[in-house]
């Protein structure tokens, strides 16, 4: 492990849909599979170890003239005491490290092959080029798009299954069914699957628990398709932003997109399509697991 005495949090240009850029070298972590190359700044999505739902980009990586095939990118996070890499045990410790200045993060680029050429200490304070798989970043943009859209339509669809007033809403003023009962969600090139928890917690703010089992779930998945297709085609012409406090990697970022005349914004750090006009008709699929409470949706670009 090499770490340059100048290094900061890196700076995470994806945040802007970048898929180029020129950056230093900043860090090089050494696996028996491989090399972890941490830089400056990069185009990079980076997977989150803490839960993300996005895959971290493909791509290649140029170092003095030589290309090296990026199989996948990372957060790589350290301590600046130790300066060693630390797994922080969940989101909110990570956060508090980074504000606090004791953690700094950095977007690892993971490269296998011409190992032999790479010597961790020269690569120090070179420069490099970051160029993303385009075709990648953009089906993985495409479905996290769907993603959120899928939310909002699935937020309405279960509008009347609440049996008292929630608090928590989403923009289109339903409650927000989506953010208070997901469990684990997971992104990939062409579909991306949610997992919802429908339990007691759930119950309790109020959610009518019999009505939703008694649901004919092939049919509520062909309603949730069809009114995710009309709503993309309606608002097909909205433009999709992304913005937040800045643009270092573990910021605050926000989506936001035109639905219906109202504007929605949903917290998410990870790369979108830049206008909905750009996303394919689309499928959804709903399973439903008594034995583990649990709402399973598959959301599948066609
Ligand atoms: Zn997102």
């Amino acid at each position: 492990m090499k770490i340059s005495n100048r290094t900061t949090t890196s700076q995470a240009l994806y945040y802007e849909n970048s898929t180029y850029s020129k950056a230093k070298i900043k860090g090089v972590f050494s696996f028996p599979e491989g090399l972890y190359v941490c830089t400056d700044m990069s185009p990079f999505h980076p997977e989150d170890y803490l839960g993300g739902d996005q895959p971290g980009d493909k791509g290649k990586i140029v170092i003095q003239g030589k290309t090296y095939k990026v199989e996948d990118s990372r957060i790589i996070i350290i301590d600046i005491n130790t300066r060693k890499n630390v797994f922080p045990k969940s989101k909110s410790a990570f956060y508090k490290g980074l504000q606090e200045g004791i953690y700094i993060a950095m977007i690892g680029h993971f490269i296998i092959d011409d190992l032999n050429s790479l010597n961790e200490n020269s690569l120090i304070d070179l420069d490099c080029e970051l160029y993303v798989d385009e075709k990648f970043r953009e089906n993985l943009s495409k479905t996290h798009t769907t993603v959120h859209l899928m939310s909002i339509i699935l937020n309405e669809e279960l509008a009347s299954f609440w049996k008292k007033e929630v608090d928590f809403k989403d923009d289109l003023n339903n409650p927000n069914f989506d953010a208070l009962a997901i469990q684990k969600s997971k992104i990939y090139t062409y579909y991306a699957t949610d997992v919802y928890r429908i339990g007691k917690s759930l119950s309790k703010k109020g959610f009518d628990l019999v009505k939703f089992k008694s649901l004919d779930f092939k049919k509520f998945s062909i309603e949730l398709s069809s009114s995710l297709n009309k709503l993309i085609d309606i608002n097909k012409s909205s433009k999709v932003s992304m913005f937040g406090d800045n643009i270092q990697l573990g910021a605050k970022r926000n989506f936001k997109v035109k639905i219906n005349d109202r504007f929605v914004t949903i917290p998410c750090g990870g790369t979108h399509v830049s206008s909905l006009s750009q996303l394919p008709k689309v499928t959804v699929d709903c399973f439903y697991n008594e034995e583990e409470k649990t709402l399973s949706i598959k959301t599948q670009l066609i």
